[in-house]
């Protein structure tokens, strides 16, 4: 490392205890309380150039992401994705087409800024868990930067997803059983040394998914209504709320956009937690759905994505499982081949696009192309 690098300290502090995250290490979460680690202060919304043709990439928004200045950023082109408009009942939608990302999701946004961390920290080897889509980022991304990745994923994942890991170049490791138990796997690995790239767990991702929010301020010349993403573990819904609240900061946007939540009735837990309180969370279970992307029974941001859809005005909608698939042929009829996570947001569209401001933007989380023959 350069004496730039010995010297750089990540903006982020444990959540629990206040602990800064270490300068050596890359720690998933604090060591001394196991507390999450997240930003100490806002991200910041300062783009170096406009997009141009030809230069797609998240890289123009560098400034806002924990990156030593000397590192090279690690880019796979991703971002610039379109926002198409779409009359729906006689209103205008917009769809964020993030399945257009060059692995297929909207993770790589994410990913490209938690790699680039990881080069900056000098680490030669990471694992993660994931059900597919931050499995694939991670393995894309890991590759373009000579990173060594294995990615566990539940026996259950679908197949084109773990092709696509493999083809990469990083070694799948199937776990029988929910995707808890994946996790559990590849926490052991993280005690034994091993740096747990997570998605999930590190905040490095999270200003590389706020930047979702800058291009969509910056595509409709203002500030979105309204926002309806699904939820996970909720990084996305988490950086998009971190993203807005950027752009507000430097006078984009009058205020924030109504942030709608979805998850799959299968396994809903923000969606319980949002409806009942507490107690809303002793009747979810981890249910199969198609939704396979959100099927998160512990979010691990849960009560930050809670707070950031009560101060939005914003709701959380559960989906029965025979909507989604309905949901991911009427996107397809549209033109868009999305995979069914992604159908949730047309199916909650329903529900909210009486009472929710104009304009609403879906947010397209993954391509059709990893779930064939679903
Ligand atoms: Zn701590």
């Amino acid at each position: 490392m350069s004496a730039d690098r010995n010297s750089w300290e990540w903006p982020f502090r444990c959540t629990n205890c206040g602990q800064p995250y270490p300068t050596k290490g890359f720690p998933y979460c604090c060591e001394k309380c196991g507390g999450l680690f997240d930003y100490k202060d806002q991200v910041s919304y300062d783009p170096v150039q406009p997009s141009r043709p030809g230069r797609r990439s998240i890289e123009r928004y560098r400034r806002s992401f924990p990156l030593p200045a000397n590192v090279d950023f690690v880019s796979l082109g991703e971002g610039d994705t379109p926002l198409l408009s779409h009359r729906i009942s006689s209103r205008q939608v917009f769809f964020k087409c993030e399945h257009l990302n060059p692995t297929g999701s909207f993770k790589d946004r994410g990913t490209a800024v938690l790699v680039s961390a990881l080069i900056a920290a000098g680490i030669e080897e990471a694992v993660e868990d994931s059900s597919g889509n931050a499995g694939a980022s991670l393995a894309a991304y890991a590759a373009r930067a000579g990173i060594k990745a294995r990615i566990y994923v539940p026996e259950s994942a679908s197949g084109p997803k773990s092709l696509q890991i493999s083809a990469y170049g990083a070694q799948v490791v199937r776990i029988p059983g929910p995707r808890s138990a994946s996790a559990e796997a590849v926490h052991r690995e993280a005690e034994g040394g091993v740096v747990y790239a997570s998605h999930a767990y590190l905040p490095h991702g999270i200003a590389g998914i706020a930047t979702l929010a800058f291009e969509i301020a910056e595509q409709l010349k203002g500030y979105p209504g309204t926002v309806i993403a699904p939820v996970g573990h909720g990084t996305l819904l988490l950086g998009l709320h971190r993203g807005f609240q950027a752009l507000q900061s430097a006078g984009e946007i009058d205020r924030m956009p109504v942030l709608v939540g979805v998850q799959a009735s299968a396994c809903a837990p923000l969606w319980g937690a949002f409806s009942d309180g507490v107690s809303g969370l002793d009747r979810i279970s981890e249910g199969v759905t198609v939704a396979e992307g959100v099927r998160i029974i512990q979010p691990l941001r849960g009560d930050a994505v809670l707070q950031a859809i009560a101060e939005s005005g914003g709701k959380m909608i559960a989906v029965d499982e025979e909507k989604i698939l309905k949901g991911r042929d009427t996107l397809a009829r549209r033109g868009l081949y999305v995979e069914p996570t992604s159908a949730l947001v047309i199916c909650a569209l329903e529900e909210v696009l009486e009472t929710c401001p104009d304009p609403i933007v879906l947010i397209l989380t993954g391509s059709g192309f990893k779930t064939l023959g679903v």
